[in-house]
């Protein structure tokens, strides 16, 4: 049974990437039912890879989910071989995108439904339902949009960026090509409308959760919806846990990576602030931006701190969980 709010809304909405996001994404899913939780990923990643379609973010929320992801890595399948990337190798493939066999079985059917008409929500929740995972894991569009970088080295796609050149190049533009003309997926309309909560995951503000928020209406509704809305720092005492959301707030949004910086980067979109403990000292200046914070432990490394975590951000929200 899922509680309703009172107003009619129920459930939570939780925007996520991909490693950090899935985490939260656990949490969530293990004290929330399949109907009182919907997780919408950024697509923004998504790529052609030796003619198929590969969906970077989704895939880590969905392989997290089901516990079949790599834990040393945070994305791929656990226990995976390569042989198939080593024979395209060796026949001539420019194989820099890592791809276990598991991974490419995943995509080689997620790309021949596609081809048959269905569509990449309908997809997605097809592929998560075979793996085992009973929560909606949604693609924010099911129309392509994709995340350019412009960096110190000129423009080129996410995965050049992220997987090619190591995130190395500094990134000072972005643009979420096809974003204008996408339309939020159905069911992610859907959640924006009828949800109790929304949650956004520690995910990179930059490059996982901005390309959602791109899309047609959808930064409108969220700052026009009255329901709580939760962020999640993903910067820890002025660090990234993984990944170059740091260094991005640096080249791009010009100021030091912080929690504060992070309740800049959303001002006006959200309502409530968890912040890790290691920066209590800048609660104040986060409630002065209009805020309710709450600080706690927010490294999530064992299934414990994901729940905890997810229990604090229900509560905090008004969700019964
Ligand atoms: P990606 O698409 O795989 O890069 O993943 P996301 O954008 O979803 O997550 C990347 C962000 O997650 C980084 O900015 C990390 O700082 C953040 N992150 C990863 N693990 C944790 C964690 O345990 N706690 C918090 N608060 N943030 C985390
Ligand atoms: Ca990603």
């Amino acid at each position: 049974m899922t509680q309703s709010s009172g107003n009619g809304r129920s459930g939570v909405l939780a925007l996520a990437g991909g490693v950090g996001g899935a985490k939260l994404a656990v949490g969530l899913a293990r004290i929330l039912n399949p109907n009182a939780l919907t997780i919408v990923v950024n697509t923004g990643d998504d790529e052609t890879f030796y003619g198929l379609h590969i969906s970077p973010d989704i895939d880590t929320v969905t392989y997290s989910l089901a516990g079949l992801a790599n834990p040393d890595t945070g994305w791929g399948f656990a226990g995976d071989t390569f042989n198939a990337l080593e024979t395209l190798k060796t026949l001539g493939a420019d194989a820099w995108f890592g791809l276990g066999d598991h991974d490419l079985a995943l995509h080689l059917r997620r790309t021949d439904m596609l081809r048959s008409g269905m569509t990449l929500s309908e997809v997605t929740l097809d592929l998560a339902r075979r793996m085992g995972v009973r929560h909606p894991v949604i693609p924010m569009s099911d129309e392509p949009v994709r995340t350019i970088i412009k960096s110190t080295d000129g423009e080129m796609s996410f995965q050049e960026y992220f997987v090619h050149r190591r995130s190395e190049p500094e990134v000072i533009g972005l643009t979420f090509e096809g974003a204008d003309s996408a339309n939020a997926s159905p069911v992610f309309q859907r959640a924006l409308e009828n949800v109790e909560a929304i949650v956004f995951c520690p995910s990179n503000p930059f490059l996982s959760v901005d390309p959602i928020l791109a899309l047609p209406d959808v930064r409108e509704m969220i700052v026009a919806s009255d329901v709580p809305r939760v962020i999640v720092s993903p910067i820890i005492g002025g660090r990234a846990v993984k990944g170059p959301a740091a260094r991005i707030f640096e080249t791009f949004a010009h100021k030091p990576p912080s929690a504060l910086a992070v309740a800049e980067h959303y001002e006006g979109m959200a309502t409530h602030f968890v912040m890790d403990n290691e920066d209590a000292a800048s609660r104040g200046a986060v409630e002065a931006l209009g805020y309710q914070v709450l600080v706690t432990e927010t490294l999530m490394i064992e299934d414990t701190h994901k729940i905890a975590l997810s229990t604090a951000v229900c509560k905090m929200a008004g969700v019964s969980i």
